[in-house]
């Protein structure tokens, strides 16, 4: 049986071109770059060019690029640090995070006794701007807004770039977890006066393992790992030059081809959505995942019927896909996002599925899915009757 892929939001498949890169530096490669001889130095030269790709692709500069273990790393530095470092006694954030920022937020509340104010989104998952800026204006606390870019479980963007303003005229730190949207769409933080985001190469054929922190300059933002002087101090211990590599070599690739992946993938999403409208009866999307206002690798189903055992079904025909974020499947409590938006009857009587696209998905990958699940579909009406009639 051929195996389906569609479950590119959790993570992605490397590129050969990244594996080609992380095996040169393996082999060849292996200085510790603080070390101050040519083995230690030919690998800084590597970490401090993937550093320039980086921050160029972002409009920032070098130094504003922090390489961290991961976007759950990145993002606990960003708001432990602004916590214990920046006097941050207040944070604004949404229900909607994904758990490193809703785990770390809390863990402020309960560890430093930092207010917590959720910024509650309606049905569609959109957060209301102007309650942001009631709350800002109304408080002398210093603050500390963390929302995300776009959403891992439903796809819908935040209006980065409207937030960042918003938090900028009202003197307030703006984090944005951008780990699903970086390198699949432009980010230029020349304009978006946001003070610090976090990215993942897993999210975009590069390795695990590997990720960044922006952190402005001017935020004066500290680290919290201490050690050596790494990362100008602001993560000790030494780097993985092999996973920034192969950061550095996946984020060039996603750069050189985004417009034709995302033109690829917008397809392919435009058919997976006619499709199942077609062949699913009752079929519904959720938040913006169907609309503009989305990220276009993210659509978010809601089936007409209530199976938690799908996920396992669909592996069993062959097909790798999720029901929310990977990091909550297996939890046996629905996740957070679903709760937000959906109404009682809708958690009650139907099962939500993530599809989640490359630029290696296929129509016939979406065509394997839809008869996967009209036929789950046809065995749990037969199943609901048997019981009807038991
Ligand atoms: N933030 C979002 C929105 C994510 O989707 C993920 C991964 O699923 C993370 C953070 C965590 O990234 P990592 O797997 O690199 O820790």
């Amino acid at each position: 049986m051929d195996k389906i892929y569609l479950d590119n939001a959790a993570t992605t498949p490397l590129s050969e071109e990244v594996i080609d890169a992380m095996v040169s530096v393996m082999k060849v490669t292996y200085g510790n770059p603080s070390s101050t001889h040519s083995f230690g130095q030919e690998a800084k030269i590597l970490i401090e060019k993937t550093r320039r790709e980086v921050a160029d692709y972002l409009h920032v500069t070098p130094s504003e690029i922090i390489f961290t273990s991961c976007g759950t790393e990145s993002n606990n530095m960003i708001i432990k640090s602004c916590v214990d470092h920046l006097g941050v006694q207040r944070i604004i954030t949404s229900p909607l995070e994904h758990k490193c920022v809703a785990e770390t937020v809390l863990e402020m509340k309960n560890r430093r006794g930092v207010e917590v104010v959720y910024l509650r989104p309606d049905q569609k998952g959109d957060l209301d701007l102007a309650k942001l800026e009631e709350l800002l204006k109304n408080s002398d606390k210093k603050t500390l807004v963390s929302l995300m870019h776009a959403n891992n479980e439903i796809g819908n963007l935040l209006d980065i770039k409207k937030v960042a303003e918003i938090c900028k005229e009202n003197n307030t730190l703006f984090h944005s977890d951008t780990v699903q949207s970086m390198a699949h769409m432009d980010l230029d933080f020349s304009q978006i006066p946001v003070d610090f985001a976090s990215c993942s190469a897993h999210k975009f054929h590069g390795p695990k393992g590997s990720g960044f922190a922006f952190i402005r300059k001017s935020s004066g933002l500290k680290g919290i790992i201490t050690g050596g002087p790494q990362e100008r101090s602001l993560r000790a211990g030494t780097e993985n030059v092999c996973g920034i590599v192969g950061l550095g070599k996946a984020l060039e690739l996603s750069l050189k081809n985004m417009s034709d992946y995302a033109s690829h993938i917008k397809e392919i999403k435009n058919y997976a959505i006619e499709k199942l409208a077609a062949e699913i009866e009752g079929v519904k999307f959720n938040g913006r995942s169907a609309e503009e206002g989305s990220l276009y690798t993210v659509l978010s189903v809601l089936l007409p019927f209530k199976d938690p055992m799908i996920g396992l079904k669909l592996d069993m025909n062959g097909i790798a896909i999720s029901q929310g974020s990977a990091c909550s499947s297996g939890a046996s409590k629905p996740s957070m996002v679903m709760m937000m938006i959906l109404d009682e009857e809708e958690m009650d009587n139907s099962t939500p599925l993530r599809i989640s696209f490359s630029h290696l998905t296929t129509k016939k990958d979406i065509d394997a899915l839809i008869d996967a699940l009209k036929k789950i579909a046809s065995d749990s009406k037969i199943e609901k009757t048997n019981i009807e009639h038991r």
